[in-house]
C-alpha cells in the first residue's frame, strides 16, 4: 500500500474524477461488497472466532446476515434513494422549482470497535458506497485476526483508490483523522468519541459517533415475566454480553422481583446448563484487561446468580446481581455479561433516575400496558429500543439507529446510512420567465404594506 497521504491524495482524485458518481458504479460496487462477504463467510467467520471465540451462529447471524441484508436492501431501493427528490414551493419563493440534491462528501473515514468487527466497519462500509464516496476503513486492533482478514478481503475485491483498509491502533486512526476526511463515522467508546468530535472540530468535519451506555431493560410488574426474562438473558448473554446495544441492567418493579430470578435461573440454566462455562456460546472476555475489570465488578457484587469464572480462558458465566443505583456497577457501561438489578418502586420515580443519567443508546420495556408504553417513550430519553424485546431493533433497516446524547450522535441503516454519508443540497430554480420588481429596491411603502397584508 502506497503511505497514507499518497492513498489519501489518490482517493480524493479518483472522487473528483466522478467515478464514484454512477449508479451504474455505486451499485456493481455493492455487489462486489455482497461477494466479499458471501464468497468468504467461513474466513470471517473463523476469524471472529480466533480472536475471541465467537460461535459460528453468533457470528453469521449478528455479523454476516446483518450486512447482508443491510447491501440486498440498498441495491433495491438506491435507484429511487439517489433521484433528485422535488419538493413544494413556497409563497417566498414563488415561482420555483426545487429539488434536494444527495452529494456524496468525498473521502469518508470508517473507524470500528472491537466487538463486532466484521459488522462495524462493513455494515457503514454499504451506506458510504451507495452514497458514492471513497473509503478508509480502519477496523479494531483489538480484534487482529478479523482486521488483517477484513483488510486482505478489502485489498482483493476493491481498488485501492476507492476503498483502502488500514490496520492500526490509536496512532493509526490519528493519521486517518489528521488528512482530514470528508466525513468521520466512528463506533466506540464515549471516552475516544470526545477525542474524535474534537479532532471533527479542528477541521470542521461532520462526523457520526456511534457510541454506547448504560442502556436499561425495565420489567413492570405486568409483564409476562418468562418471557421478559428469557430475551433480556438472550440480549445479554449475546457476544457475552459485549455488546453496545444489551440490556447494561434490569430494573425490576418491586412486585415483580422473586418472579424475575426465578425465571432467571430456569433461563440461565437452558442457556448455559449447570457448568460455570457449560455448553452456551463461549464468547471469551475480549482482553485480559476487561476480564479484570469485570472480576472487580463480581468481586464486589452481591451475586443472585451465576457469575463462575475462568481467568485461563477469560470465560464469565453470565451472572445477576443485586445493585443499588449509586454502587460502580451503576455507574459505568458493564460491556460483560455482568447484569445488575435494581428494584423500583414506581414508574415516574424510575424515570426520575433514568432521566438523571447519561441519556442510554437502547431502552427495553416489558410490560402489557399501553400506558405504561406511552409514558415511557414520552417521558424517558433514548436511542431506540423495544417493547417486550431486546436488541431486535436493530434488524429492521426501516428504523435509524444511533444513539442522544452520550450515547451518540447521527443515526445509519438503510436510507439512514445513505443519508448520513450524503450532503442533502437544496437547490431552488427560478424561471425567467417572469421577474416581477417587487422584491428589488427601491423599497417603498406600497411594497411594505403588500407584503405585511400577505403575512399577518
Ligand atoms: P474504543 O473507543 O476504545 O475504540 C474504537 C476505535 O477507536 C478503535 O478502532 C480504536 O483503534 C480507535 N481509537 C482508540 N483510541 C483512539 C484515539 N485516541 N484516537 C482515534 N481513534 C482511537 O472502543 P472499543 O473498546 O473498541 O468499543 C467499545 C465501546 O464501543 C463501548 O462503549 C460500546 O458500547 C461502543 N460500541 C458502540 C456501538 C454502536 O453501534 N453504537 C457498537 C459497538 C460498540
Amino acid at each position: 500500500m502506497r503511505h497514507i497521504p499518497d492513498q489519501a491524495e489518490a482517493q480524493k482524485q479518483f472522487f473528483r474524477d466522478g467515478k464514484t458518481l454512477a449508479l451504474s458504479f455505486r451499485l456493481d460496487r455493492l455487489r462486489d461488497l455482497r461477494n466479499l462477504v458471501s464468497d468468504n463467510t467461513d474466513l470471517l467467520c473463523r476469524a471472529v472466532f480466533h480472536d475471541f471465540g465467537k460461535p459460528e451462529f453468533e457470528a453469521y447471524s449478528t455479523e454476516i446476515a446483518t450486512v447482508l441484508h443491510e447491501i440486498d436492501y440498498h441495491l433495491k431501493h438506491l435507484k429511487s434513494w439517489a433521484k433528485p427528490k422535488k419538493v413544494k414551493g413556497s409563497l417566498l419563493t414563488f415561482p420555483s422549482g426545487n429539488r434536494i440534491y444527495h452529494q456524496p462528501y468525498g473521502s469518508v473515514l470508517i473507524i470500528g470497535a472491537w466487538n463486532y468487527p466484521i459488522r462495524l466497519v462493513l455494515h457503514p462500509l454499504v451506506g458510504a458506497i451507495s452514497a458514492g464516496n471513497t473509503v478508509f476503513l480502519k477496523p479494531s486492533e483489538l480484534a487482529p485476526e478479523t482486521s488483517k482478514t477484513v483488510a486482505g478481503l478489502i485489498k482483493k475485491y476493491f481498488a485501492p483508490d476507492y476503498v483502502t483498509a488500514v490496520e492500526g491502533g490509536a496512532e493509526t486512526a490519528r493519521i486517518l483523522l489528521q488528512l482530514p476526511p470528508d466525513y468521520i463515522f466512528f463506533t466506540g467508546s464515549a471516552k475516544t468519541g470526545k477525542l474524535i468530535m474534537r479532532e471533527a472540530a479542528e477541521h470542521l468535519t461532520p462526523f457520526t459517533l456511534e457510541l454506547g451506555g448504560k442502556s436499561p431493560a425495565i420489567v413492570h410488574q405486568d409483564a409476562d415475566m418468562e418471557t421478559s426474562a428469557r430475551r433480556i438473558w438472550w440480549g445479554k448473554c449475546m457476544n457475552s454480553g459485549q455488546t453496545c446495544v444489551a440490556p447494561d441492567f434490569v430494573a425490576v418493579h418491586k412486585n415483580a422481583e422473586p418472579e424475575f430470578i426465578r425465571h432467571s435461573k430456569a433461563v440461565l440454566k437452558s442457556f448455559c446448563g449447570n457448568s460455570a462455562t457449560g455448553a452456551f456460546p463461549e464468547v471469551k472476555i475480549i482482553n485480559d484487561s476487561h476480564f479484570q475489570r469485570l472480576s472487580a465488578l463480581l468481586s464486589t457484587a452481591d451475586l443472585i446468580l451465576g457469575g463462575e469464572t475462568n481467568a485461563e480462558k477469560r470465560y464469565i458465566a453470565p451472572a445477576l446481581v443485586r445493585a443499588d443505583w449509586n454502587q460502580r456497577i451503576m455507574k459505568e457501561e458493564v460491556f460483560g455479561p455482568i447484569l445488575p438489578m435494581v428494584v423500583y418502586d414506581s414508574l415516574p420515580e424510575l424515570a426520575g433516575r433514568l432521566r438523571d443519567m447519561p441519556s442510554p443508546l437502547a431502552l427495553y420495556l416489558f410490560t402489557g400496558s399501553s400506558d405504561v408504553r406511552r409514558d415511557v417513550i414520552r417521558n424517558i430519553p433514548f436511542g431506540g429500543g423495544c417493547i417486550n424485546d431486546t436488541i431486535s431493533h436493530l434488524g429492521n433497516p426501516n428504523l435509524p439507529f444511533g444513539g442522544v446524547g452520550a450515547s451518540g450522535t447521527g443515526k445509519y441503516h438503510g436510507k439512514y446510512s445513505f443519508d448520513t454519508f450524503s450532503n442533502e443540497k437544496s437547490v431552488l430554480d427560478k424561471p425567467v420567465w417572469v421577474d416581477p420588481d417587487f422584491r428589488y429596491p427601491p423599497y417603498t411603502p406600497a411594497k411594505l404594506n403588500l407584503i405585511k397584508t400577505f403575512f399577518s
